[in-house]
């Protein structure tokens, strides 16, 4: 049994055949998918990844501003993750949110903002928060240490691809760490070494699909099915077998997100 704790199946890339995908990613024994709604929060995106999370039994969701989106943030947008949350139980967590310096598709100083803003909401609204940052390490530690930590605070680092000092630094703050396909690609030995410290107790795995695909599968559309490839890579990593990878995953995030009556 896997979960796909981190996936954007909602989106046009699937209008064609999402039924088909998604029993795909069950007959894989994929237990659950966690879609995670992004996009400009006055187009409807993320009403319509509650709608998939409330007609799927075993899709949940999270819906927040991703930092590439910050600059559509506003007391709207902030209303209708609130109103969302209140009306649907599917609603798991707050997030993607962070930082992302490398494409700087919202201004930088616009984005951390937004990202403190939303942690703070997330508190409020008592969700852990999906945490999502590329190139912009020291600021996501800063704000995570400034804005996230205290007790009961927990989160996930979603598509690790860090150092080991950001690993070492979220799991200090409670963080589970999530990794994606990435973690298969060749030259990915320096993420693989991360990967090894985590620790079997605060691994989770992910597509990010429709990107990211792992190897074998590289070049084509990435989707939930393949989070199997992630779990075979750190079944290598830690010398144990692809069904402990997928239980140890599958608890904890069940755990996280109290669900061990559902599943795991
Ligand atoms: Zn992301
Ligand atoms: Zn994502």
């Amino acid at each position: 049994m896997f979960v796909d704790s981190h996936a954007h199946i909602d989106g046009p890339e699937y209008d064609a055949d999402r039924e088909e995908v998604i029993k795909r990613a069950r007959d894989a024994g994929v237990a659950a998918i966690l879609n995670v709604g992004t996009g400009d929060p006055h187009s409807g995106a993320l009403e319509r990844a509650v709608e998939l999370a409330e007609k799927n039994r075993d899709i949940y969701t999270a819906i927040g501003i991703h930092p590439h989106d910050a600059r559509h943030f506003d007391d709207q947008a902030e209303d209708r993750i609130k109103g969302l949350i209140k009306t649907s139980s599917r609603v798991l967590a707050w997030g993607e949110i962070g930082l992302d310096y490398h494409y700087d598709n919202s201004p930088r100083e616009v984005q951390r903002e937004v990202f403190r803003r939303q942690l703070r909401l997330a508190r409020e609204a008592g969700l852990p928060v999906i945490v999502h940052t590329r190139e912009a390490e020291d600021d996501t530690i800063e704000i995570l240490r400034e804005e996230w930590a205290q007790p009961g605070s927990q989160g996930i680092m979603h598509c690790f691809s860090g150092s080991l000092k950001l690993a070492q630094a979220t799991l200090g703050l409670g963080f589970l760490i999530s990794f994606a396909g990435v973690l298969t690609f060749k030259k990915a030995e320096g993420l693989r070494a991360v990967a090894a410290e985590v620790g079997l107790d605060r691994l989770l795995i992910e597509t990010d699909c429709p990107f990211l695909t792992p190897i074998p599968f590289r070049g084509r559309r990435n989707e939930p099915a393949h989070v199997i490839e992630v779990a075979r890579c750190l079944a290598g990593i830690y010398q144990t077998t692809l069904p402990e990878i997928g239980r140890v995953t599958t608890g904890n995030f069940a755990g996280l997100f109290k669900l061990e009556g559902v599943f795991g």
